[in-house]
């Protein structure tokens, strides 16, 4: 896989790609991140990137030409087609499902916006597709373009344990049961009998029930999604107030 990021900033992205599993998937050869400055395909002698808004209004607006020229010149450097995604708050809201959808790509390309934003015209005749990361503004489009790569690099076959992946939270649209490690007691409080028992089966059912309970606690609206039925559901919150 190929990720190639279109930004302003290209320093930013330094730290944060260094450490860890966005590290360790370089490092294996997994996938391929390339950190591209957008003023590098800007014109004239100061590589000018952005301008005024036509009407009037505060903020500048990033130039249609420097993202033109720079999509359509790393897509040339691909034979597999290029999805082209533009980070905006008016876009899709990302989540485990999209990340599902973006992670066997051959050729990701993620926009990163600044200032007031960029040309309507990328909006409709360049990309893909919008991702938002939540119903907020940032000055940016890195910091979201970090988060989507981290979440759909973890994705790619070979660099996490596939059963870890799939107790994970969302995978099966179930929050994760709860987790703990040694001591068994600490502080006075223990680690649930169960876990310390050895007995697989019985893990495995505990497990289960503590997803579905904190999904229906704090998660209502994935429980259809996760295929829970109503009478299952019951059962479970009935046996926790027992
Ligand atoms: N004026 C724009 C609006 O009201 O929609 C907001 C521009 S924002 C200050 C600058 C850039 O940050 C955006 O073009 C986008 O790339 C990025 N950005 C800000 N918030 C974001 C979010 N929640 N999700 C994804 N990208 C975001």
């Amino acid at each position: 896989m190929l990720i190639d990021i279109i930004t302003l900033f290209p320093s930013m992205f330094q730290g944060p790609f260094e450490e860890s599993m966005v590290k360790r998937a370089i490092d294996q050869g997994l996938v391929r991140v390339r950190i591209n400055n957008l003023r590098d395909y800007a014109e004239g002698k100061h590589r000018q990137v952005d301008d005024y808004p036509y009407g009037g209004g505060k903020g500048m607006i990033l130039k249609p030409e420097p993202i033109f020229s720079a999509v359509e010149h790393l897509s040339a450097q691909t034979k597999e087609y290029t999805w082209k995604v533009l980070l905006s708050p008016q876009g899709k809201t990302f989540n485990q499902a999209k990340c599902k959808e973006l992670s066997p790509k051959k050729h990701l390309l993620l926009l990163c916006g600044h200032y007031e934003g960029v040309d309507e015209r990328v909006r409709d005749h360049l990309v893909d597709e919008e991702i938002s990361i939540g119903d907020y503004i940032l000055t940016g489009g890195e910091l979201p373009a970090m988060v989507i790569t981290e979440a759909v690099i973890r994705l790619i076959p070979g660099l996490l344990d596939e059963e870890a992946l799939h107790d994970e939270s969302f995978a099966e649209h179930l929050l994760e049961y709860p987790q703990y490690t040694r001591p068994p007691v600490f502080e006075g409080l223990s680690v649930p009998e169960v876990l310390l028992s050895g007995n697989h089966a019985l893990i495995k059912k505990w497990r289960r029930q503590q997803a579905i309970y904190k999904t229906a606690c704090r998660r209502p609206d994935l429980l259809e999604k996760a295929g829970i039925s109503e009478k299952e559901t019951k059962e479970c919150l009935d046996s926790f107030s027992k």
